[in-house]
């Protein structure tokens, strides 16, 4: 039976790799500090045979009991994610993309598996170049609100294929714009999860800025896919992985107001600094390559998520 490790797999996306990879026979090895999330994400996966969760933190040693397993994959998708969660959680948020990805790097190596890694839009900073294609190299302020993020991804990039170059390691990148669906934390504060439940409460709607800034929202099913189409290439990126249609903020909570059906007021509060005015994937070398593409648009994702929060505020 192969294995595959998921760090980060008990957070939004790395809970849908954990699914994926049981149903199709894996043993899988879910490793996660909980930092940013609860496991509850993960609580249906306990009872399955093939299933082990170790609350651990990659930044530290792995522990033997990993280290003795040979794995297939390494997938790394273990950091904080959301700009608040990321800027509480700073320092820890640079640890786990140096040191994190070095370890999870060893690992891989000592399994001669192909190790996976969730890089960012965000590695384009705030870009003058749009649509994003994998072959810019961005705009970031590498001191800035949001430099813990960005340069721990950026640095974690140049890791991976400093290893591919040394030890001609099986690796491959992938850049996530925007992702939102069911699981995602209610609570982090990013745009859509904040925007729907403040509709759902009937609060005001939270705009940051004017709402003129966009951005390209991919849901989860859509992005899972392409994951593991990558995955499951020779391709070693780096990858874009996003829905290519491309939303204002407001535009976003004028949906939000007529899918939930609510009366909120939408308020305007000051722009977080350095937050990228445009972000849009180009994705044709997923298209071409992998032969991805979105197939739910932002619609009937948000009636989807919609439906997800209004039953978990309910409980
Ligand atoms: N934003 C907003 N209201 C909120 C949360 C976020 O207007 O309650 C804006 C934020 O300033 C950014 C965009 O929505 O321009 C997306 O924010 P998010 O934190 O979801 O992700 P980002 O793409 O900025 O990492």
């Amino acid at each position: 039976m192969s294995s595959v490790l998921i760090a980060g797999g008990a957070g939004f996306i790395g809970s849908y790799l954990c699914d994926y990879y049981l149903n199709q026979g894996y043993e899988t090895y879910c490793v996660d500090n909980l930092s940013t999330s609860t496991g509850e994400n993960i609580e249906h996966l306990e009872a399955n045979k093939n299933f082990h969760f170790m609350n651990h933190d990659i930044v530290l040693a792995v522990p033997e009991e990993l280290s003795k397993v040979k794995f297939r994959y390494v997938l790394n998708l273990a950091s904080p994610a959301s700009p608040p969660r990321y800027q509480q959680l700073a320092i820890e948020t640079l640890q786990v993309g140096s040191l994190g990805t070095f370890n999870l790097l060893e690992l891989a190596r000592k399994s001669k598996a192909r190790f996976f890694q969730a890089s960012t839009s965000e590695v384009y900073g705030d870009p003058d170049i749009h649509p994003q294609p994998e072959s810019y190299w961005g705009k970031v302020n590498c001191y800035g609100p949001r430099s813990m993020y960005d340069e721990s991804k950026r640095y974690g990039e140049a890791l991976i294929y400093a290893y591919r170059r040394k030890y001609d390691l099986d690796t491959v990148v992938s850049r996530f714009f925007n992702t939102y669906g069911p699981r995602m934390d209610a609570e982090d504060g990013r745009v859509v999860t904040n925007l729907i439940v403040q509709a759902l409460n009937n609060q005001p709607l939270t705009i940051y800025g004017k709402g003129n800034q966009t951005r390209s929202f991919c849901y989860i099913d859509d992005l899972v896919l392409g994951i593991v189409k990558l995955i499951d290439s020779d391709l070693e990126g780096p990858v874009n992985l996003g829905n290519p249609h491309e939303f204002s903020i407001l535009e976003l909570a004028k949906k939000i107001l007529a899918k939930t059906g609510s009366s909120s007021k939408i308020v305007y509060l000051p722009l977080p600094g350095d937050d990228p005015t445009q972000r849009q994937p180009d994705i044709t070398l997923a298209k071409e390559k992998l032969n991805w593409q979105p197939t739910i648009e932002l619609d009937e994702g948000l009636e989807k998520t919609v439906l997800y929060f209004k039953n978990t505020l309910e409980d």
